[in-house]
């Protein structure tokens, strides 16, 4: 971990994953990651909720105490927009629970909890700042269309500086990289889902 000074007297932290392997795997150092299997390691939560990647356009949300499962969740998936709040509530009742939260994730739990339906003293929220997400079939056009991909071929996806990036694996396995960027999808109806364009919490808070 690396202190950062900032303006104004504030500071902030660069942090990422010692294990190789998770940092590796991770979107950016793998510092959620490595911070769950951490917990749960040290009994500071019973279970971890992860997302388990399918393809770049499916997601699954899983339940595990097995920090092993929670490394192989490693990396971010922005063509599966879950909202995870129904998840915390329907298992936070009895267990200590740790998860990364998008903004709308944390938004969700907290107005569950002012409802009384789940107890934030079990919940371990790790907040992650969010450029928004896309709907998996317009996401599957999109590629086909737009980056002229075969939509199976498509591997890995990134939303950095403004663009979307693609990187899909060709025949014998070399793979490329394509990128669009976000306003000139949107202006033509693909790119983020709407309500992610018009969300204006990008850092949960
Ligand atoms: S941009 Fe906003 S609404 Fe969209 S996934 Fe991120 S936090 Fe949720």
């Amino acid at each position: 971990m690396e202190e950062v000074k900032a303006k104004m007297n504030s500071k902030y932290y660069l942090a990422w994953a010692k294990d190789e392997g998770i940092r590796k795997k991770g979107a950016n150092g793998g510092f959620v990651t490595a911070t769950l299997v951490s917990a749960l390691e040290n009994d500071f939560i019973d279970v971890a909720l992860v997302v388990e990647k399918k393809s770049v356009y499916e997601g699954i949300p899983v339940l595990t105490s097995d920090p092993e499962v929670v490394k192989e969740c490693a990396g971010s998936l922005h063509g599966a927009p879950v909202n995870l709040t129904k998840y915390v509530v329907e298992h936070a009742a009895k267990k200590r629970i740790g998860l990364p939260v998008k903004p709308c994730d944390a938004r969700g739990i907290i107005e569950q909890a002012k409802r009384r339906q789940v107890n934030l003293d079990n919940i371990f929220m790790i907040g992650l700042n969010c450029g928004g997400t896309l709907h998996p079939l317009r996401m599957r056009e999109m590629a086909a269309d737009f980056y002229g991909l075969d939509p199976d071929s498509v591997v890995r996806e990134e939303i950095k500086e403004g663009k979307i990036f693609l990187v899909s694996e060709e025949e014998g396995g070399e793979e490329k990289e394509k990128w669009i960027k976000i306003d000139e999808l949107e202006a033509k109806g693909y790119g983020r889902r709407d309500a992610c364009k018009s969300c204006i919490t990008k850092i949960p808070t």
